[in-house]
């Protein structure tokens, strides 16, 4: 640890390490401190998901991109497991259907509509029957 530091972050958990990994990058000298011997908030209890979708698309959304590129390459040089499975978004009624389209269609957001056939076909655990009459996808 540094004897002196530019700039103490108080808290381990994901903001508090994202803003001293940023700050590190930048050439600052860091300190973090944690009330605990381990991180035990939020971080440390969440489910891990990395999910962009549901950020609204412009500068909100371009964040989320780049915090999930944060991960992918924290990943890649820790070897911390990460699986990138994109997400599907199921319409059980047509006006639920008519939301993902208009989604699919206006955001720009790279995704797709799906058949309920197709939606089986990328994952096994999606039952047909569930969803009518479309579902919607989006992939990494
Ligand atoms: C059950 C659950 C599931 C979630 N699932 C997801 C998910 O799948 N995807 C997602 O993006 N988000 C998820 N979230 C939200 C996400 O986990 C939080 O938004 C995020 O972790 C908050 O990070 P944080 O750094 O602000 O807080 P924390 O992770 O709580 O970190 C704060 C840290 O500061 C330390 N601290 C506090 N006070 C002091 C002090 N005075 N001195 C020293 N240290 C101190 C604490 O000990 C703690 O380690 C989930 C949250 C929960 C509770």
């Amino acid at each position: 640890m540094y004897q002196q530091a530019d700039t103490a972050v108080i808290g381990a958990g994901i903001v508090g390490l994202a803003t001293a990994y940023h700050l590190a990058l930048k050439g600052r000298k860091v300190v973090v401190f944690e009330r605990n011997p381990a991180p035990l908030g939020a971080s440390f209890r969440n489910f891990g998901l990395v999910w962009t979708l549901g950020q609204k698309p412009g500068n909100i959304y371009e964040r989320a991109l780049y915090g999930r590129a944060t991960w992918q390459q924290i990943a890649r040089e820790s070897g911390l497991p990460v699986e990138e499975n994109g997400s599907m978004l199921l319409a059980y009624h047509a006006d639920e259907a008519g939301v993902l389209e208009e989604f699919a269609a206006t955001t720009g957001i790279r995704c797709e509509v799906l058949t309920p056939e197709a939606a089986r076909q990328k994952s096994s655990a999606f039952r047909p029957g569930d969803c009518r009459p479309h579902c919607g996808a989006r992939w990494r």
